[in-house]
């Protein structure tokens, strides 16, 4: 019994991925249709003829109780492999897995390539942003290299907005540069006409094959105005040289942001924050069309970056709560925000909420965003000692890396995540020696004023 479990829940969820023809919405509420050997329970996206919300369909989409002896949650299927039962079974999945025949893997086969857990997480992802597809890895950073190294080959140019995450700009520095594929880059406030003359010039040194994005970016929370880089990329390249758009949304998503609706070809997630959300896994995702998928899997497959099936479990558990989660501590960061921005020993608060109306920023949140998140910049009056005092100072915020836990943490960029990005480059991107990183959790936000109320007498 657990092993028919295992193989018709993976091709329930196969089924389910084939059943969203289009990237549309609308597609996606049809119901499931019944696999091969048994029938799964039909399950809709709409009732009514009203879409679910995601944060309704986080708690059973993708999985059906009478597929796993009743159980009302999905089991953690610990094993490597998955028995055929027959020959031709066999051959018909690992058609799928090289891609020999369309439309993906039918069935179970091995746990590098995919398992229940991992399909139903995937399913549910997806319907964050929409979209057709979502791929799940070990860590944000293999769900990163993997996607990059799926798309670029040697001589080509990656174009990126500045700054980045650490470790991504030295991926594509150190790590892809190794294999002859150069980088050009613009600020991700750029305006239009910028990143539009970036393009260019990278179009005229060698073939671009992807435009890498990070909105916000990650210390200084510049946004990226997503639909300009799609726009541009449109008018630049022909079709088919088309480069692929990247976003990581770590920021800002899912809940607050999805870039895939606004020209973004994949989305990128460290799953380890927000998602994740207790500090407790790490994981990444890609969620996309599955043809801006499919290399990227190809080479999941090959090289194994796929999450494990009990951190894809605790996921499934962390995206019932995410909404809850990022709503309350948004709401906690727009109130402790308040009272920084008017507090005589802070220079500026750099928050996603305090955009100036009329600015270009505000432009594109307006747009793109539909909340502010909880990860913002303290700017204290002074330099590296004072971001240290308060830091040192704080007793409920934890001084930690990461972000998007349910505790809040604090920490400093410049000595700490982007220690290793040289001083004048951090100059330049506004990385300061007085720049303190935030990422505001869901304790009672008088606690946490507080907190930052005695750590600044301090400083
Ligand atoms: N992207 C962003 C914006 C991040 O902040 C991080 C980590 O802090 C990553 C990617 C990498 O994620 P992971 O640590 O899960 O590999």
């Amino acid at each position: 019994m657990p092993r028919d479990s295992a193989q018709v829940n993976a091709r329930r969820a196969s089924a389910l991925r084939d059943s969203a023809e289009t990237c549309t919405f609308a597609a996606m509420t049809e119901t499931v249709p019944s696999s091969r050997r048994r029938a799964m329970k039909p399950q809709s996206l709409e009732l009514g003829g009203r879409p679910l919300h995601p944060s309704t369909l986080m708690m059973g989409y993708g999985y059906d109780p009478a597929l796993s002896e009743g159980a009302l949650k999905p089991p953690i299927f610990l094993t490597s492999t998955y028995v055929f039962e027959s020959a031709a079974d066999g051959k018909r999945f690992f058609e799928g897995i090289i891609g020999r025949r369309p439309g993906g893997v039918e069935g179970l086969v091995y746990g590098r390539f995919n398992g229940p857990d991992q399909e139903i997480l995937e399913d549910r992802l997806a319907l964050w942003e929409r979209a057709e597809d979502a791929l799940v890895f070990s860590t944000g950073m293999s769900a990163i290299t993997t996607a990059l190294m799926a798309w670029v080959r040697p001589g080509d140019i990656i174009v990126h907005s500045a700054p980045l995450y650490a470790a991504t700009e030295k991926l594509i520095d150190a790590v892809i540069g190794k294999f002859s594929v150069g980088w050009m880059d613009f600020r991700a406030s750029a305006s239009r006409e910028a990143i539009e003359a970036t393009l260019r010039a990278a179009k005229a040194k060698g073939r671009v094959s992807v435009i890498y994005l990070e909105s916000p970016a990650n210390p200084t929370n510049d946004l990226v105005d997503i639909e300009a880089v799609a726009a541009v990329r449109d008018a630049v390249f022909a079709e088919g040289e088309k480069p692929v758009i990247m976003c990581d949304n770590t920021f800002l998503g899912p809940v607050f942001q999805a870039p895939t609706r606004h020209g973004a070809d994949i989305s990128l997630y460290s799953l380890t924050k927000y998602v994740g959300g207790h500090s407790d896994l790490v994981g990444g995702a890609c969620i996309g069309t599955k043809a801006a998928l499919a290399p990227i899997l190809a080479l999941r497959n090959t090289i194994g970056t796929i999450t494990d099936p009990h951190t894809s479990w605790m996921l499934l558990r962390s995206l019932e709560t995410v909404q809850l989660r990022m709503e309350r501590a948004e709401a906690n960061a727009r109130t402790l925000c308040a009272f920084l921005r008017d507090h005589p020993k802070i220079e500026r608060v750099g928050y996603l909420g305090f955009l100036e109306p009329g600015s270009a920023q505000r432009d594109i949140y307006d747009r793109h965003c539909a909340g502010s998140g909880s990860t913002f910049s303290v700017i204290v009056k002074g330099g590296e000692t004072q971001a240290f005092r308060l830091l040192d100072n704080l007793k409920l915020v934890k001084l930690a890396v990461s972000l998007g836990g349910t505790e809040s943490l604090a920490s400093h960029p410049a000595a700490m995540t982007h220690l290793s990005v040289p001083d004048a480059r951090k100059a330049e991107l506004g990385i300061s020696d007085n720049l303190v990183r935030v990422s505001i959790g869901i304790e009672h936000v008088d606690d946490l004023i507080a907190d930052f109320k005695q750590a600044l007498e301090a400083v």
